[in-house]
């Protein structure tokens, strides 16, 4: 184990960044933005078209407030405060949608799978769609 030690400990430090409160939110916030983008890409690649789930938006708008709040608090950079101070208008209003759209899918009455608003067929068994 020494040898992982040795790899992450540089100049007496974790990866050599000093630690605080605040270098935990901003690097909390950078790995919270960051995994979006594999959940994106695992989604995609799994349905093998573009995909963005919801989960997509709310890793934005949680990894965009701690980024936010460090560089509002700690770092105190306009530039920084800016690229993060708007972002959270359209993580919010694609979550609105998101959600919209999945009230607006109907139970298919011979599966239950639930189909999107234009389908008058169901794409698991089928089965024609009642009207709506
Ligand atoms: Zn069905």
């Amino acid at each position: 184990m020494d040898w992982l030690m040795d790899l992450l400990v540089i100049r007496g430090k974790l990866l050599g960044i000093e630690w605080h409160f605040w270098k935990i939110v901003g690097w909390l916030g950078n790995l919270t933005f960051t995994s979006r983008f594999l959940v994106q890409w695992y989604a995609t690649e799994r349905r093998k078209q573009v995909i963005v789930p919801a989960a997509f938006w709310w890793l934005s708008l949680a990894g965009a407030f701690l980024l936010f709040c460090y560089a509002l608090f700690y770092q105190r950079d306009s530039v920084f405060i800016f690229a993060y101070a708007f972002t959270w208008i359209p993580y919010i209003r694609n979550l609105i949608i998101h959600k919209r759209h999945l009230a607006a899918h109907h139970d298919c009455p011979g599966c239950h799978w639930p189909c999107p608003p234009p389908s008058r067929y169901c794409s698991q068994c089928g089965g024609r769609l009642p009207d709506h």
